[in-house]
């Protein structure tokens, strides 16, 4: 067999094809021997038809295994969003790697580790932000860019066969009121030193032009509170730092003081603190004393933009909450965007608020909120600055990916591969005759986090849940003696079903009469047989309660031999 020529690949483990839960893979090397570079380890919070989970994570398992093989040199996170580094407590053991990011990124991972007991303790390598550093066979230099949160870097990824760049999430906002700048300088010097290949954020592909910037929606702020005749609450993300400044500033501008809610909020203002984020701005007040501060001077900032049933808004909405409540003629302005699936949960309580007769502003009333990643014309300048011969679009569902491809195409790349996780595309090779195209699949999937246990996607527990949600658990316990009578009364227990089926009879009783039916008609020979009898005993409860009720509830039959 020939010998494999040398190849810089890219592969994706999560967060291409479907938004969230980004991992994505540099291998370096023959086809047999590579090197791995991972970025980024994220999570992805669950639709509510998976009963029971809230957390999503990538199947590392193959990861797990070059790992183990010495394969693994390094993780790089690129900022602190969850879709991004959300899954680093739960998966780092698996790999057991240096953890390589920069400071306001790392701050934010350590505060969420020491947050939670038994967190393991991972080896993190510092970057300052707009460094440069060797990770194995990988040259990587972070690209300080704007985003939503600070501290988010693009890499450029140099090897012996070329230079790559991987954008993480980016925009381009000149004034992002905190944080980075994408800096057109520069990424038009990498495109002057050569760029092979781009992997690139898709989230907006399908929008037109350039995003607003976030100091418009500093001013639209500071006119809403300036205008405010009573309390102001503004939920927002609390990653958004540069939210929180505006909000504080536009506060401070009208001599209101802010009060903090949330522990999320609470730990990312703790972080931003201390890497002089918020400098110039008084201290914000706890949460106690919100009830002391007259109506006009208070700005209320709080978690639970999404809808979370937890968080401080949801609270408040439900009236719950032990420190903040609001009274008719406040306002709550949503300072985000609802995150496709969260809509009825943030509906309900929109309506419980006005309902209380709060006022409500959302994106719908004026530009209180931008997103972070780039549109259409914002990846165009990327594009020219970066002059690619190669575009990988990621971070993105297949439609955002579709758009996001016909654009590069139209830009010059003369090389498009559009894939989904678990493709291994080809970036560069030492035969030049190699183009760029996938060219293996890798094992990929996912994981559900499942109390503290993390579980495969298709683990029967989840299905079962489904099931039992849907129509409810009938459960029989049975005693027979060895030669096959039944001994005392069969035990039965419903949960989930309704009281009465069709024609007012308790459906207790429709089991109860399934049972003993069953149990009489059954042969001797197969009486002897506990497994033959919990078949038998099923199959009739699940027929019966089915003529009875139109459903057919999971059925648990216990024979114990006596
Ligand atoms: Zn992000
Ligand atoms: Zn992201």
């Amino acid at each position: 067999m020939s010998k494999w020529p040398d190849e810089l690949v890219f592969a994706p483990l999560g967060g291409v094809g479907e938004i969230g839960m980004n991992l994505g893979l540099y291998g370096l090397g023959p086809r047999n021997r590579r090197k791995w570079l991972a970025i980024d380890l994220g999570i992805s919070f669950a639709p509510p038809e998976i009963p029971g989970i809230d957390i999503i994570m990538p199947d590392v398992s193959f990861l797990e295994d070059e790992a183990k093989a010495g394969n693994l040199v390094g993780l790089v996170i690129t900022h602190g969003h969850e879709d991004h580094i959300g899954a680093l407590v739960d998966l780092w053991p698996r790999l057991g790697c240096t953890v390589y990011t920069t400071p306001f990124t790392h701050a934010l991972a350590e505060v969420r580790r020491l947050g939670e007991p038994g967190a393991p303790k991972i080896p993190f390598h510092v970057v300052p932000t707009g460094g440069r550093t060797q990770i194995g066979p990988f040259d990587v230099e972070f690209l300080p860019v704007a985003h939503s949160i600070p501290d988010s870097h693009a890499l450029a990824i140099r090897t012996p066969l070329g230079l790559v760049v991987h954008t993480g999430d980016w925009k381009i906002d000149p004034t992002p009121v905190v944080g980075n700048i994408t800096d057109p300088a520069r990424f038009s010097a990498l495109g002057d030193e050569g760029v092979r290949a781009i992997v690139c954020d898709s989230t907006n592909a399908f929008r037109d032009g350039i995003s607003p910037s976030e100091t418009d929606v500093q001013q639209v702020l500071g006119e809403l509170i300036a205008a405010a005749p009573n309390r102001v609450a503004v939920t927002t993300f609390a990653s958004n730092v540069a939210r929180v400044r505006s909000i504080a500033e536009a506060a401070m501008k009208n001599g209101r003081e802010v009060v903090l809610v949330g522990r999320a909020m609470e730990r990312v203002v703790s972080v931003a603190r201390e890497q002089h984020m918020l400098d110039g701005l008084p201290p914000f007040r706890p949460v106690d004393a919100y009830g002391f501060l007259p109506r006009d001077k208070v700005v209320a900032i709080l978690t639970g933009s999404q809808g979370e049933p937890r968080a401080a808004l949801a609270r408040i909405a439900d009236d719950d909450h032990p420190d903040i409540a609001l009274s008719p003629g406040d306002q709550v302005i949503f300072s985000s965007r609802t995150i496709p699936g969260n809509e009825r949960a943030v509906n309900r309580i929109i309506n419980a608020l006005v309902l209380q007769g709060v006022k409500i502003i959302t994106d719908r009333d004026g530009l209180v909120h931008v997103s972070g990643h780039p549109r259409r014309g914002e990846l165009e300048q990327m594009y020219q600055w970066l002059r690619p011969q190669v575009a990988v679009p990621v971070h993105g569902e297949p439609l955002h990916l579709a758009e996001h491809a016909e654009l590069a195409r139209r830009m010059g790349a003369r090389e498009v591969v559009r894939i989904v996780d678990g493709d291994v595309v080809r970036l560069i090779s030492a035969d030049p005759s190699a183009s760029a195209e996938v060219i293996e699949e890798l094992p990929s999937g996912r994981l559900y986090k499942d109390g503290n246990v993390l579980i495969g996607s298709d683990d029967p527990a989840v299905a079962e849940r489904r099931r039992m949600s849907f129509a409810g658990l009938v459960s029989v316990a049975i005693a027979m003696s060895g030669k096959g009578e039944v001994v005392g009364d069969p035990m039965i227990d419903l949960s989930g079903l309704p009281r009465l089926g069709l024609g007012g009879k308790p459906l207790d009783e429709v089991v109860e009469d399934a049972v003993l039916d069953c149990l009489d008609g059954l042969p001797k020979a197969r009486r002897r047989d506990p497994d033959a009898v919990a078949e038998s005993v099923t199959r009739a409860v699940r027929g019966s309660v089915n003529a009875a009720w139109g459903k057919k509830p999971l059925c648990h039959v216990l024979v114990v031999t006596v």
